[in-house]
């Protein structure tokens, strides 16, 4: 089967994901994809392959050739964002111009900077419906089909080759159950990036941020000297953030406090902010800002009338990864001798990869070839698919 074959397959899979279930996976399709995706690798011949009760495949590949070579993870996540909820009736626009794309629905896609470049490949579209799922389905298309080439008579030398696909990645808990023992590997790459290419290994340092204002309400007839409105007391912290280190101000390297809900009334009031930062030292420095406000705020209006509670989210991975930079190497040379140029660029959000390698996995994540996820817009040209193939062969082959 080829990827593209593979891909279409699996986007026709309803595996969106749901952040209101608390059980795993949170939705029953992604157990309907586990099991085909774990009878697939069955046929190819592997032993190793089971899927667990909660919806985590785990397969591995017995190592050919010498001894010594590390055993490779590569991950990629079954679920799909619940931004438009899918499944589509996926669409291929072949030897495309470079032009605006019309959906079967009359969505139009024109406009994005790297359509021009896409021209004359084959891509593989919506039917304007809903998301296409190539996040991650691209990913679990691409390294099944490496699968398949590593299971030939005629494969290459490679080191074990341990493989996973995981539920749940949208909703932020991909890595929760995630068995790093019963994986195996030594290192591992998610294969759930963008543009190909892509090789990250630096997210943001993550928390979140919670304000409590309690006032004090009387009867505004009488209120004078007495009152204390909440409401407004959460617009006076809200106001002593700077405005410009919002996530609609900021990009690349910079952080941000981001308001992501507020309520109140003159009694109580609530704001709930994330705080995102790649630096870590700028990152406990926003941590502190939050909480001196919160002190200013108690000296004047009486202590015990603002709470600030902080929680952690995820770390940034870098401090992890950089300490085995042939890890990052390794990448750079399959990417290169693929005829592909790495971009090497900081994630402004965090992956599954960075829970992981703070489990005792460096995990950095790698592009699938896709644009535009977690959209109707999104899409996904099969040369890129069958490229990023290639790259993943040459990443876990050896000498
Ligand atoms: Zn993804």
């Amino acid at each position: 089967m080829t990827v593209l074959e593979r891909f279409l397959k699996y986007v026709r899979v309803e595996t969106t994901s749901c952040e209101a279930v608390d059980c795993c996976p949170s939705t029953p399709g992604q157990k309907i994809l586990g099991a085909m995706l774990a009878e697939e690798l069955r046929g190819m011949g592997i032993a190793d392959v089971e899927m667990d009760e909660h919806g985590y495949v785990y397969a591995s590949i017995p190592a050919i050739g010498p001894a010594d070579q590390p055993a490779i993870g590569l991950i990629a996540h079954m679920d799909t964002s619940d931004g438009v909820k899918g499944p589509t009736d996926p669409q291929i626009t072949r030897h495309y111009d470079g032009g605006a794309i019309h959906l079967k629905n009359g969505t139009v896609i024109d406009g994005f900077d790297f359509l021009p470049g896409l021209a004359g490949m084959d891509l593989v579209v919506t039917a304007g419906d809903s998301v296409l799922g190539a996040d991650d389905k691209a990913g679990v298309a691409e390294i099944m089909t490496l699968c398949e080439k590593m299971t030939v008579p005629d494969a290459p030398n490679h080191g074990k080759i341990c493989i996973a696909f995981t539920p749940d990645e949208e909703i932020g808990r991909g890595a929760d159950l995630f068995d790093v023992q019963r994986f195996g590997a030594d290192f591992a790459y998610t294969v759930d990036g963008g543009a190909l290419g892509e090789l990250e290994y630096e997210c943001f340092n993550a928390a979140s941020c919670k304000v409590t204002v309690r006032g004090v309400n009387i009867h505004p007839g009488s209120a004078k000297n007495q009152m204390k409105n909440a409401s407004l007391i959460a617009m006076e912290f809200a106001g002593m953030l700077p405005a410009w280190e919002r996530p609609e101000h900021t990009e690349g390297y910079e952080g941000f406090y981001h308001l992501t809900g507020m309520q109140g009334d003159e009694e109580t009031a609530e704001l709930h902010y994330i705080l995102r930062d790649h630096d870590a030292r700028k990152f406990d420095e926003r941590k502190e800002t939050v909480q001196h406000i919160g002190t200013y705020l108690n000296a004047k209006y009486g202590e015990g009338t603002v709470s600030v509670e902080l929680r952690d989210s995820y770390r940034n991975m870098r401090e992890i990864v950089e300490q085995y930079p042939e890890i990052l190497e390794r990448a750079q040379k399959a990417f290169l001798d693929s005829g592909v140029e790495p971009v090497v660029q900081p994630i402004r959000g965090g992956t599954d990869g960075a829970r992981l390698s703070f489990m005792g996995l460096p995990c950095p994540n790698l592009s699938t070839g896709g644009y535009n996820f977690h959209g109707r817009k999104e899409l996904i040209p099969v040369q890129a698919m069958e490229k990023m193939t290639e790259v993943l062969y040459r990443l876990v082959k050896g000498e």
